[in-house]
């Protein structure tokens, strides 16, 4: 097959179409649900089109960085990978300046990674892909105050939505139902909106209000992983760096099922989290025993953070259950001027790091769209249509690795892919050049059929003993 030459730089120069410019509004009052990662870029987007966008977050926002009820992911290491960083840095000028100005590193992603894969270590090389590595209450504070400050934007927090408002005929939605959580009586509110977005994360209630209007719910695809994460932060005061800003140990279902990811949050802080099913990783309190368990991955870094470090936060524990996707993009009779977006619409287990950006790519999606658009009639279906195609490529590599960890026989394209994954994590510790390649993909800034022409090419002898030498299955470093 022939690969798309230049495929990776074609979508960047994409990226860098701005959204439509904020003097353009016209078309009323878009209200969106949710003021995490996926708001805060659809208002920005949004800002571009509509006379009026307001944000509707149940919590109390903070004025800065910290943590909240709302956002508990927030207390595990997050990445973003270099696709959506680009488009961030597109919609919201000088964000990477503004977190690297509060410790924040920017680095090369082959050089700055310490990756463990499953059959060695990735070659520690640059790649050519700059990423940058931060704590996401640090992300969300920079993008929550550009947004506030953003002409005919509001963010109204504690203001929990309840319900959608539907026109006579239920075609079409005009608004939202809620109270203000400060109202000891929970007084309902309505809210007119033009357009109404749900961003309101894996927690959404969506299907619930369109049932509760008589209408169809969406079709969900799940697909489980046992994976739990149990997250601490970490000081280092030692003045000894370590010599890398992200490590990361990669799991393969079933035969790799512990990992982890060590992110770098500023010039003395490390966000360590240990990854394995439920009943492997030991309980958050017992200390002891999460050392041990650091002590049984493949990559040594974790236990040595754990063991030089300063405990700062207490261990947090999340349970995520996998990948699920609401089929808001084959609904027939979802209401027109509803958006369903970010994780609302589809989630991925978080060990693939691909949640942030694929809801970048929505927002640059929605961009477009409204760009070329005469009115937010009609936008709906169109939006849900292509955000599904955006969706597709992640889900199929999340969920046939996924499909790992069932004892269910699984269906030819998952088995497929996870062939190919497997012969391509064979040959990463011994091609930088393959590796290169690989971390193009992983960052979506090139399309997987940039691996095909080295693979369909003979590896070197030293590649060929390698791989040889791995056909056992994945190594252990000790
Ligand atoms: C442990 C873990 C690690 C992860 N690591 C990565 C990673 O490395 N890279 C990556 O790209 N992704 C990662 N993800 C996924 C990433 O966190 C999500 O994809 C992303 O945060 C989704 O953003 P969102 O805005 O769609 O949803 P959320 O961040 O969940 O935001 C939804 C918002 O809506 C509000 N809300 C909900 N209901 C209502 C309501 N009824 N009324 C008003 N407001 C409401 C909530 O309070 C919240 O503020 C990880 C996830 C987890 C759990």
């Amino acid at each position: 097959m022939k690969e798309r030459a230049g495929h990776g730089r074609a979508e960047h120069a994409a990226d860098r179409q701005r959204p439509p410019e904020v003097s353009h509004g016209s078309w009323g009052h878009a209200v969106v649900i949710g003021a995490g990662f996926t708001g805060l870029l659809t208002a920005r987007v949004l800002a571009g089109r509509f006379d009026r966008v307001t944000v509707l977050e149940r919590d109390e926002l903070p004025s800065g960085p910290a943590h909240r009820s709302g956002l508990p992911q927030a207390r595990h290491p997050h990445g973003l990978l270099a696709r959506g960083a680009l488009i961030v840095e597109d919609l919201f000028p000088g964000v990477r300046a503004e977190l690297a100005a509060q410790g924040a590193p920017v680095f090369d992603f082959g050089a700055g990674f310490a990756t463990r894969l499953p059959y060695g270590w990735a070659p520690r090389r640059s790649v050519g892909i700059e990423v940058q590595s931060f704590d996401l209450t640090d992300l969300e504070a920079v993008l929550r105050a550009r947004v506030r400050a953003l002409p005919g934007v509001r963010v109204r927090d504690g203001f929990v939505v309840e319900g959608l408002h539907l026109s006579a005929d239920r075609r079409r939605t005009v608004g939202v139902t809620g109270h203000h959580r400060a109202d000891p009586g929970h007084k309902p509110v309505r809210i007119e909106a033009d357009l109404v977005v749900d961003a309101a994360g894996r927690r959404s209630r969506l299907p619930g209000w369109l049932a509760a209007a008589g209408l169809p719910a969406p079709r969900r695809l799940e697909v489980p992983s046992p994976l739990v994460y149990s997250s601490r932060m970490y000081e280092l005061t030692d003045g000894q760096a370590p010599d890398w800003l992200v490590a990361f140990e990669m799991t393969l279902p079933p035969s790799v099922d512990r990992g982890g990811a060590a992110i770098t949050v500023d010039g003395t802080r490390r966000l360590i989290s240990l990854v394995a099913p439920a009943e492997e990783l030991p309980p958050p309190r017992d200390d002891e025993a999460l050392q041990r368990f650091a002590a049984t991955l493949r990559s040594p870094h974790f236990a040595e953070v754990m063991a030089r470090g300063r405990p700062v936060s207490p261990v947090y524990r999340c349970v995520v259950g996998g990948n699920h996707w609401l089929r808001y993009d084959r609904l027939r009779g979802c209401p027109d001027r509803l958006l369903v977006v970010g994780d609302a619409f589809c989630a991925f287990n978080p060990v693939y790091g691909q949640g942030l950006t694929v809801a970048a790519l929505q927002a640059r999606l929605l961009a477009r769209l409204l760009a070329t658009a005469d009115g937010p009639s009609g936008l709906a279906h169109r939006f849900q249509r292509r955000a599904a195609r955006i969706a597709l490529v992640p889900w199929l590599t999340a969920t046939a690795a996924d499909g790992g960890w069932s004892s269910e026989p699984t269906g030819r394209p998952a088995r497929m892919i996870r062939g190919f994954l497997d012969v391509v994590l064979r040959r990463l510790p011994d091609e930088p050049e393959l590796y290169a390649r690989f971390a193009r993909v992983q960052n979506m800034v090139a399309s997987p059929a940039v691996l095909l022409r080295p693979l369909l090419a003979r590896p070197g002898r030293r590649g060929r003993r390698a791989a040889r030498t791995r056909l056992s299955g994945p190594s252990r470093d000790r």
